[in-house]
């Protein structure tokens, strides 16, 4: 521990350094251009692993780096604390990718890289709080013949991280095992067998107040903790059905952090609540939205752009991903997790019809940022719109939010009974 700790001293790590091991003399060359790596000459005994290029992407709550090699490269994966750290040990490399392309962001606070020895380099990831890689593999291009090495982190608490280092054995890391972070989109939590979990989602809060009430001034976060409360109770009534709140109190959470809560308790179902203004005070009802690139209308397209500017409003929002790794992190369950959500949505406007007032086309699609996660369905409810005097009264009425979350409940259980009878 102490010496790898050592090795580890700000002198050994040396940025953009190559090794080379060429006819058995390791030669140490500063900043050597990409270009002249063809000069791997004969009688290399080891040609050193070429790292091509490089990306990273994400927020505070899940980040990826993707780094691409010229063939499959083994590695080693470490945790280490004070600072949190995860490390990635590599045979010889070469790195040809420019710094600025792991520039540090989301999760990383620093990322470092570089030779240790002829025949080891190393990628060090210093994080902005604990967090756990939940996918790390080779994965083979199917253009090139190379491999990418794409690695997921994700934030864990304190209590999980200091798990994952005390259990790992530094000496004997052969290979660590990492569990993919993807399900089936209807697989039963394995925590709580049988257990169906849905994620309740109260939007907005701490100091993102949301909408304002047009008479009672009343605050949407508070309005949507206090639905998602009682929703919450009256699912925990239910057998086989377990609901937790992704927030419990007036604290802010980023989108991508109630995504990231909802996927990590394995929730089969995440339902975020909301309460909007709208310019027109005359609209009112209730309506179920679900993602989409492409707004089913203007109003949608609007609150959408609204609600995602959530993460502003904390000064949390993060630049514009590259392009190219936000393509990687669309995945094929991504279609079948959608289908999932539109079935919830009209489980949720068939228990609603005649019994809520709901407005024109009530099942709505849009960018909600809170809906993206690939691999659980989600929705969000707009319960009806603080604009409106009546529906103002609605949402503030205990008795008004029993009735929607009994009604809710139904449709929950209405959206389930295929997938039960499928044996999801
Ligand atoms: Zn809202």
């Amino acid at each position: 521990m102490v010496a790898d700790e050592e090795k580890f001293g700000v002198g050994h790590v040396i940025r953009h350094v190559l090794t080379i091991v060429l006819a058995g003399l390791a030669v140490v060359i500063a900043a050597l251009p990409l270009h002249s790596t063809h000069a791997w000459a004969v009688g290399t005994e080891v040609k050193p692993l070429l790292a091509l290029g490089a990306r990273v992407a994400g927020d505070r709550a899940r980040s990826r780096i993707v780094i691409d090699f010229d063939r499959k490269p083994d590695f080693k994966l470490h945790y280490l604390a004070r600072p949190n750290r995860i490390v990635i040990d590599l045979p010889s490399t070469a790195f040809g990718f420019n710094q600025e392309d792991l520039a540090p962001r989301g999760l990383f606070k620093d990322i470092r890289y570089g030779a240790m020895d002829v025949d080891s380099a190393r990628l060090v990831l210093t994080m902005e709080r604990p967090a756990r890689m939940v996918i790390a593999e080779a994965q083979q291009d199917e253009k090139t013949s190379g491999y990418r090495l794409v690695l997921d982190a994700e934030m864990v608490t304190d209590q999980v991280f200091s798990q994952l280092v005390e259990e790992q054995g530094w000496g004997q890391a052969t290979s660590v095992a990492v569990t993919r972070g993807d399900r089936v989109a209807s697989t039963p939590d394995a925590s709580s067998p049988g257990k169906f979990v849905i994620a309740v989602d109260a939007g907005h809060g701490g100091i993102d107040a949301g909408a304002t009430g047009a008479t009672s001034k009343a605050a949407e976060k508070d309005i949507t903790l206090a639905f998602a409360r009682a929703f919450a109770d009256r699912l925990n009534r239910e057998e086989g059905i377990e609901a937790f709140l992704v927030r419990d109190k007036d604290e802010f959470l980023s989108l991508s952090e109630r995504v990231t809560i909802a996927r990590q308790r394995q929730a089969n179902m995440l339902i975020s609540v909301h309460a909007d203004t709208l310019r027109q005070s005359n609209i009112r009802g209730a309506t179920v939205y679900t993602i989409s690139d492409k707004a089913s209308d203007r109003m949608a397209e609007e609150l959408a752009a609204r609600e995602n500017l959530s993460d502003e409003v904390a000064g949390v929002s993060t630049p514009q991903e590259p392009a190219e790794v936000t393509d990687i992190l669309l995945d094929l369950t991504r279609r079948e997790t959608q289908a999932f959500s539109i079935a919830a949505a009209n489980a949720v406007v068939k228990s609603f019809e005649g019994q809520v007032t709901l407005i024109n086309n009530p099942h709505r699609y849009a960018g909600f940022q809170v809906l993206r996660a690939h691999d659980v369905p989600s929705i969000l409810l707009e319960l009806g719109f603080l604009s409106n005097k009546e529906d103002e009264a609605l949402l503030l009425d205990a008795a008004w939010r029993e009735k929607i979350a009994d009604l809710l409940t139904q449709a929950v259980q209405r959206y389930r009974q295929p997938l039960q009878a499928n044996g999801g």
